[in-house]
């Protein structure tokens, strides 16, 4: 839809100089401290109570979090994640009407390994930090990223979402907990020393193959944040929280919206940038520092002495072009610096997006993405754009007949080269749990439990993450809880195929 009356024009100028003693347009006495955009000069003081009450707001008007509630701050150490725990520090601080109410826990993915450091560095990262989360008094997790490689499948399947709660449960639940909670005050309980997970060599190695096999960096840095996200997830889920507090500001989310639609990952949009994300179902994402600017963050933890950890990920270091990401960053930082309000032009043309294809909520387990969790977005009609994309790479492999099993639908199981299947006595070389040669002779069983090729794993996958397993040159450094969970959904899917004729139409879209 287009929002003809709307109007940036006046926005787009360029930014003033402001003067050297200008006062605070909010008390209008105390001189002006911080200039957040042209013509917003704020006090000190009145900075403070403008990032705090943003905050607050963002909750407050979300409802979402309830009193209580078990919720997990990811920190990943950067200002914006450290500007985030501060924030919930403040919020608890509070008197009771304008506190904030649930119990917070923090998470910190160590993800050195990945990055290259060495093990002498990574101690020394995560002692400076977990001096940071230790001050804070909250429960604290250092999870090294090497724990991918031992999850389990489930973390691949959106587990049930609990029933939504009424609005005016909300309320109730509010008042509640204002009644019994007005008299204690909540002073940080002194929790035990965590005893940092030791890593195992030869597991940085098998993680760092895995980040390795992306060809490109921007595949890596995909690969990378997919597999934090199911981590995050994963710890969230075994200790107990319900929520997950991502720190993304707007510059963050401004560079993410156009990185996703260079990506292909348009139809994932709304939940890649919002406020809230269920993709998960029992564990909902939330990002509550997504209306503060990077710039409005950093002035905050300098002048307010918010600690942060420098800590180097993939991209640091490298050229401007080096991955998509790293030059949308680029981009949308070097306009920014001229033109003020690119970022949340940007940031609020993400809110009004939705997408138009069928909702998360009533898509099938099966018809999520294996990688991200999002609903599939290659159901998609003869003539579209990504249909003619597969034709054309079709077109372009006619060498290799093999590979191109999983692009034929129907029955027809094509007898496959010799040389890629495995031989029939080692039909199920892992012994895997479940019977799978007994049906339907052995055809079923050889395809699907000979490792995953690339064409039957991509039919799992949304558009952009068949984009990011292309530039992979193998797929069997996939951590085994997805390439397993992929075998299930394999099997799952060609056992629908066999008896589906038997089956009645449940009315779901059958095609
Ligand atoms: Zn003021
Ligand atoms: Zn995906």
């Amino acid at each position: 839809m287009c929002q003809v009356e709307e109007d940036y024009h006046e926005q787009l100028e360029r930014a003033e100089v402001p003067g050297v003693s200008k006062k605070c347009v909010k008390c209008k006495e105390a001189t002006a401290a911080v200039v957040i955009r042209a013509g917003d000069a704020y006090c000190r003081g009145c900075f403070k109570e403008y990032f705090i009450h943003k905050f607050r707001a963002m909750l407050g008007k979300n409802r979402i979090i309830f009193p209580g509630e078990k919720v997990l701050l990811a920190v990943s150490g950067g200002p914006s994640s450290c500007s985030m725990l501060s924030q919930v520090q403040e919020g608890l601080s509070q008197n009771a009407h304008k506190k904030l109410r649930f119990v917070p826990g923090i998470v910190y993915i160590d993800e050195g390994g990945a990055v290259g450091q060495s093990v002498e560095e990574r101690r020394r990262v995560v002692a400076e930090l977990q001096a940071v989360l230790k001050a804070t008094g909250f429960p604290f997790h250092i999870v090294p990223l090497e724990q991918v490689l031992d999850l389990p499948s489930s973390v691949v399947v959106a587990a049930p979402s609990p029933s939504a709660r009424p609005a005016s449960a909300y309320k109730a639940a509010v008042d509640h907990f204002i009644q019994i909670d007005s008299s204690s005050s909540v002073t940080p309980q002194e929790k035990e020393e965590t005893p940092l997970p030791d890593v195992q060599e030869s597991h940085t190695h098998l993680l760092q193959q895995l980040i390795g096999s992306a060809k490109t960096l921007t595949a890596r840095e995909d690969l990378l944040n997919t597999l934090r996200q199911h981590l995050l997830v994963h710890t969230a889920r075994t200790e107990g929280y319900s929520k997950l507090m991502l720190g993304d500001n707007c510059t963050r989310l401004a560079v993410k919206l156009l990185t996703s639609i260079s990506l292909g990952r348009g139809a994932q949009l709304a939940q890649d940038t919002g406020f809230s994300d269920s993709r998960y179902g029992d564990i909902i994402l939330v990002r509550p520092m997504r209306d503060y600017s990077a710039k409005e963050i950093a002035f905050y933890n300098r002048m307010f002495s918010v600690p942060s950890v420098f800590i180097p990920s993939l991209d640091t270091k490298t050229t401007d072009k080096a991955s998509i990401q790293r030059l949308t960053e680029s981009f949308v930082t070097k306009l920014q610096a001229d033109f003020p309000s690119t970022v949340s032009t940007i940031y609020r043309t993400s809110e009004k997006l939705q997408t138009a294809c069928k909702s998360s909520t009533t898509a099938d387990h099966f018809d999520r993405c294996l990688l991200c969790m999002c609903a599939l977005d290659t159901a998609v009609e003869n003539a579209s754009a990504f249909k003619a994309t597969l034709i054309s790479e079709q077109l372009s492999q006619t060498k290799s007949p093999g590979a191109t099993s999983a692009d034929v639908p129907g029955q027809n199981p094509a007898p496959v080269e010799s040389e890629s299947t495995a031989p029939t006595g080692q039909c199920c070389p892992s012994g895997g749990g479940e019977d799978c040669g007994t049906a339907a002779g052995g055809k079923g069983c050889c395809s699907s439990a000979k490792g995953p090729e690339t064409a039957d794993l991509k039919s799992l996958l949304c558009y952009s993450c068949q984009l990011t397993i292309k530039d992979m040159s193998s797929l069997e450094r996939l951590p085994q809880y997805i390439l397993s969970e992929a075998q299930r959904r394999q099997r799952r899917s060609q056992m629908r195929e066999e008896i589906g004729e038997f089956l009645l139409d449940d009315g779901d879209e059958g095609d």
